[in-house]
């Protein structure tokens, strides 16, 4: 594919897929078209980090000859933004998460989760789309062949699926004020950490290298992530709504034993290798070395690159932090 056929496809990507997400608690959707939403606070986890308002984030560049990944500077209220709700509803939904943050409750914990699930729901929705679409079907088919390009298709409708289900969960707690099936694991750092991130995975191991991969009609249940800092507390939250998949992935939570939670090059990690939603301050991607830079761009383009497999693990092997 060309550049400029690439960049067309990317565009489409980026445009809604549905209408505002916010349902009533009677559920009645909005209407509304929605804006750009930020997935991580502008005012919050990304001010935090940004420098002359801008953060960096591992990106492909596409030349004619070859893909080049490197850090890329991106202005700050540009970055993580996706079509998820209305102006209205973007800003009363999460204002709990926003300007009228007070405390870091469960109520906090639900509000993050929802945003990391609307994110992962917008973005599944718009690969389904640009995947299903003549020219691009027909271009996986002739690369995957038939049966893997079907398999993809259905997988990522069943994900979907799963994420719509996942929503109307945590959009439910958060009316009723119940938020009993949402399972979570945090940490409150003593110091700022110098990248941010928010999404969704669904991992296949335990830290302790437990299998707990579903099988492929089960439910597979997913992990939904934020690091960042939210009032003036630095956090890291992973979470999972404990009534889809057979409860896997909490014992993924429960793997996360304390040797890891507040361990910086754990989160560093997870973010590079399970999120693709991450994003970094521009003057502590300029500190470390050469190699260390080039480590972590090899480790997101592993992970992030279309073909790739996902690793088998969360593994902690870039030690970026002494
Ligand atoms: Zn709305």
């Amino acid at each position: 594919m060309d550049f400029s056929a690439f960049q067309k496809r990317i565009a489409k990507f980026k445009k809604p897929v549905c209408r505002c997400m916010y349902v009533s608690p009677d559920g009645v959707g909005c209407k509304n078209p929605p804006i750009k939403s930020h997935s991580l606070q502008k005012s919050g986890a990304l001010k935090q980090i940004a420098e002359s308002g801008h953060v960096l984030s591992i990106q492909p560049n596409f030349t004619p000859q070859k893909v080049d990944w490197d850090f890329r500077k991106i202005g700050h209220s540009q970055a993580s933004t996706f079509p998820g709700y209305c102006k209205k509803h973007d800003s009363e939904l999460f204002a709990d998460v926003e300007d009228s943050y007070k405390t870091f409750d469960d109520r906090t914990v639900a509000l993050l989760t929802l945003r990391s699930i609307s994110r992962e729901y917008f973005t599944k929705l718009a690969q389904i789309r640009m995947w299903t679409e003549d020219a691009a079907q027909a271009g996986f088919k002739k690369s995957l062949g038939e049966n893997s390009y079907e398999q993809l298709i259905d997988n990522a409708k069943a994900a979907g699926r799963e994420l719509a289900k996942a929503k109307s969960i945590v959009d439910k707690a958060l009316s009723d004020n119940d938020f009993s099936k949402i399972r979570h694991v945090v940490a409150f750092h003593k110091e700022p950490l110098p990248f941010t991130f928010t999404g969704a995975f669904n991992p296949e191991y335990t830290m302790q290298e437990e299998p707990i991969l579903p099988s492929a009609d089960e439910e597979w249940g997913s992990i939904f992530a934020f690091c960042g800092n939210i009032g003036d507390s630095f956090v890291t939250l992973l979470s999972t709504v404990t009534t889809i998949g057979q409860g896997e992935c909490s014992k993924f939570l429960d793997s996360i034993s304390g040797e890891y939670s507040k361990d910086r090059n754990f989160w560093l990690n997870l973010g590079i290798e399970y999120v693709e939603n991450s994003f970094f301050r521009p003057s502590w991607v300029a500190e470390q070395s050469e190699i260390k830079k080039l480590l972590m761009i090899e480790k997101f383009r592993v992970e992030n690159s279309l073909n790739g497999q996902r690793a088998p693990n969360c593994l902690i092997d870039l030690e970026i932090f002494d």
